[in-house]
């Protein structure tokens, strides 16, 4: 069997784990075992993995493997944040972000290298799409995360109890693989973390949001940025093809296939003088009135390829403020770790290989406008076609 061939059981859910295993002539149980070593105790090397038999360790190393993306930079924050770069197969470069807050610890994780939608004022959009992790490689960087902040081993505290995929790419245009990765991580066999504590952001792919009923049971983030259809087109391009009512249509039946209670965030990056207004806050107040929700405020976080410009802390609390009066939970999401361009929207990679990527993706933007905004239908490679 080539190497490429082999399955890398780091991205394999318990479900494909009992399949694959049982092709081995494998009893289920096998899988709970491997997924402990591989997730639990951070084990990814079969011959220490003492409570499987000799033989069977064997034709493991031999049939298949556990390979993690690579640590390429390591940026430490002054404010405790972390910031790591890392190589993935296709040679592409992504980033993860660690948060560090009172009581818990986030990851930020990508999805994707680069991402096709070209949201304005997105810096990861401005590089255009590569390529879609694997579920190894989603997965594998709260693997590398944990490692790196000292997580496994016996007494040792897990440093990250949340995660969400707001890193680089759009996660619901690299479906199968985001939901085997979010799935290990809420698995107890695995990961076990919260599924209230497991957050998929979206710029709103509707078909994949209601793909995801019976497939995950993760929370969900929706990047809405505008109160209406004519500015959100502008800021978040997918949205003139699955405008803001359909949208909140498909997030309400998503809610409501949970088991449990649980409303979705709605993300707002806040643009000086274009999203930022008192009116756009009383709209947007008008418009989520009836649709259970908490808000997050995000104020622009500045890339050195875009005009937009951060609004004043006023703007911010006066936008909070109105929405608060009208009844909605709002926090708004203090700039962390800026000294390493770790903030939303500023993981771009390494600069030359961003350049480049984005002067490609200009050429076939020119030469196909619909990849960024026609008519979409959702492909597998993880861009858009029509
Ligand atoms: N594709 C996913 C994940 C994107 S990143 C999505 O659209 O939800 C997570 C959040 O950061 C999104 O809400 C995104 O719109 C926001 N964001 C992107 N660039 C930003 C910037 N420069 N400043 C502030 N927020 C930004």
């Amino acid at each position: 069997m080539s190497a490429q061939a082999r399955s890398n059981l780091i991205g394999l859910t318990h479900e494909q784990l009992i399949v694959h295993l049982s092709m081995l002539g494998e009893k289920p149980f096998r899988a709970r075992q491997l997924m402990k070593w591989i997730h639990q105790r951070g084990i990814v090397d079969f011959e220490a993995m003492t409570d499987i038999s000799k033989p069977l360790r064997k034709r493991l190393s031999a049939t298949t493997e556990l390979l993690l993306p690579e640590i390429v930079q390591d940026y430490p924050s002054s404010d405790g944040s972390h910031k790591w770069i890392i190589r993935i197969a296709s040679g592409s470069q992504v980033e993860m972000v660690y948060i560090p807050e009172a009581g818990r610890g986030t990851l930020c994780v990508s999805s994707q290298a680069g991402c096709s939608l070209d949201c304005s004022f997105c810096a990861t959009g401005k590089q255009g799409f590569d390529s879609n992790l694997s579920s190894a490689e989603i997965v594998g960087q709260l693997w590398l995360a944990t490692a790196q902040l000292g997580g496994f081993g016996p007494n040792a505290k897990r440093p990250i109890s949340n995660v969400v995929m707001m890193g680089m790419g759009e996660p619901l245009l690299n479906f199968d693989n985001v939901m085997a990765a979010v799935n290990l991580m809420m698995d107890d066999c695995a990961w076990g973390l919260s599924k209230r504590r497991v957050t998929i952001s979206t710029a709103g792919v509707v078909p994949a949001i209601l793909r995801m009923q019976g497939q995950t049971d993760a929370s969900l983030a929706i990047s809405l940025h505008a109160p209406n259809d004519e500015l959100r087109s502008q800021l978040v391009p997918i949205n003139r093809r699955y405008p803001i009512r359909e949208l909140l249509a498909a997030v309400r039946v998503y809610m409501d296939s949970l088991p449990d209670r649980r409303v979705p965030v709605i993300e707002y990056t806040l643009i000086k003088g274009i999203n930022d207004h008192r009116r756009h806050a009383r709209e947007l107040a008008a418009l989520l009135e009836t649709f259970p929700c908490k808000i997050n405020l995000i104020p622009f976080n500045p890339f050195e390829m875009s005009d937009f410009e951060t609004p004043a802390d006023a703007a911010v609390s006066n936008f909070r403020q109105i929405l608060k009066q009208a009844g909605f939970t709002v926090t708004v999401r203090t700039t962390r770790a800026d000294d390493i361009s770790a903030a939303c929207g500023q993981l771009v990679g390494a600069v030359a290989d961003r350049t480049r990527r984005q002067d490609r993706y200009r050429r076939k933007l020119n030469e196909n406008p619909d990849l960024a905004m026609g008519n979409f239908i959702i492909c597998d490679s993880g861009r858009y076609s029509n």
